[in-house]
């Protein structure tokens, strides 16, 4: 499994995969951090298919085409903002993982990647959300032969070291 599984430090708008997973707010209107920088790489496209698609709940997903991106597909989850963590916080970003991963059954893909979701403006702390991630991604893996590869993208160094930490704790 563990080849299956890889993590990586760099930017997600430059990964070629069936899907990108972007951290996306409920309104799919777009906005700053990994879901900037994922419409302004696809190109308006991206955003006129978003209207159509409508809202989406904290907790759930939503795809769309990947346009000007070399992903095939975006995958807009919404994850939880942070309350300090007595709101179901854990349990609406595991749902993010999953629903994720329930789309690209739907959709026969085999790759994907994500960024850490919820961890930057969202503000829910990337300790206490690796190992959710990790933990969901390792049960999709374990449940779905038809997954070649799951690339978790950290944007800094410092969030690569918690997810390596997370992944042989
Ligand atoms: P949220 O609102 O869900 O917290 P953010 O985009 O603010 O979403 O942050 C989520 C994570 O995405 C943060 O760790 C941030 O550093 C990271 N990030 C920002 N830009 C990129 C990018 N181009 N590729 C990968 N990760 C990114």
């Amino acid at each position: 499994m563990t080849e299956r599984l890889e993590l990586i430090q760099g930017d997600i708008t430059r990964i070629a995969a069936d899907a990108i997973v972007n951290a996306a707010n409920s309104g799919l209107s777009g906005g700053g951090g990994v879901d900037g920088a994922i419409h302004r790489a696809a190109g308006p496209e991206l955003l006129a298919e978003c209207r159509t698609v409508g809202r989406c709940p904290t907790g759930e997903a939503r795809i769309t085409r990947g346009y000007r991106l070399p992903a095939a597909h975006v995958i807009h989850a919404v994850g939880p903002s942070w309350w300090g963590g007595d709101r179901g916080e854990d349990e609406l970003l595991a749902s993010c993982y999953r629903s994720t991963f329930a789309l690209m059954e739907q959709h026969g893909l085999r790759t994907v990647a994500f960024p850490a979701i919820s961890t930057g403006a969202y503000g829910f702390p990337i300790e206490r959300a690796a190992p959710i991630a990790l933990r969901e991604i390792r049960a999709a893996l374990a449940r779905r032969p038809e997954l070649e590869r799951v690339t978790v993208v950290l944007f800094s160094e410092q969030d690569l070291k918690v997810y390596q930490r997370a992944l042989g704790a």
